[in-house]
């Protein structure tokens, strides 16, 4: 288990679509006390700015007290398990955060405002919309192993109308165990205020590592959690029963 509340492992800066610098978020995390830190920017197939990205963070790394870490985000964009960014082998980044931005199913990527309404129609079964997400998260491991972080697992969950407590169990314990197979990780994040610690505990039982993120898009939010905080006590409370 992690040292609640001395790392923040997924913060945004203005390479994205965050309000504040690296340097700016570097020295908010030191401020506030933190001792570990991962830079993390959305990416997608066709960002050019990677170079100047991972000089960025490797030059404030040099500086910073605070273990400093290197990462990019990117959608699932089908159950294949394709992430949405540059190929190649992405020099200088360490860990990829795999979303669930939008819906991946085998045909592609869809919006969630399109999902939930062919759930309400018939048109998309709720079980097998399920199913593909956690597909397309599953397949996505072996592809990148050691270099996954399962990002705000389920957050697209209430855009489409599904409750994570409906998410058979079976499927979670399968893609915990293949996160542990392949070395991955996956994070507790405090925007999205998902997963929840049901959702977890395959993971933690398996001893996949877990990462506490605030994924704050501003510098004042850095380290700032509750969601993350209670899921992580009440994960050491069901391990000490
Ligand atoms: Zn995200």
């Amino acid at each position: 288990m992690i040292a609640a509340a001395t790392q923040d492992m997924q913060v945004h800066s203005t390479f994205s679509d965050g309000a504040d610098t690296i340097e700016a978020n570097v020295a908010e995390a030191e401020a506030f006390g933190l001792v570990e830190l991962c830079c993390v920017d959305h990416v997608r197939r066709d960002t050019a700015w990677l170079p100047e990205y991972t000089a960025a963070v490797a030059a404030l790394e040099t500086e910073t007290p605070l273990t400093l870490h290197c990462g990019i985000e990117a959608k699932l964009l089908d159950t294949a398990g394709t992430l949405d960014m540059p190929d190649g082998p992405l020099d200088g980044v360490s860990w990829i955060y795999a979303a669930d931005h939008q819906v991946p199913m085998a045909d592609g990527v869809h919006h969630p405002d399109e999902v939930r309404e062919g759930i309400e129609s018939g048109r998309y079964r709720a079980e097998e919309v399920v199913a593909g997400l956690l597909q397309a998260t599953e397949s996505c491991l072996p592809q990148h192993p050691g270099r996954i972080v399962i990002a705000h697992i389920f957050s697209i969950l209430p855009k489409i109308g599904v409750r994570e407590e409906d998410v058979p169990l079976q499927l979670i314990e399968s893609l915990a165990q293949t996160t542990y197979d392949t070395g991955n990780r996956i994070e507790v994040n405090e925007r999205y205020r998902t997963p929840s610690a049901a959702t977890l505990a395959p993971f933690v039982a398996r001893g996949v590592p877990l990462l506490m993120s605030t994924d704050s898009h501003r510098r004042d939010t850095i380290g700032r959690y509750d969601h993350c905080l209670r899921v992580v006590r009440e994960l050491s409370e069901a391990a000490a029963r």
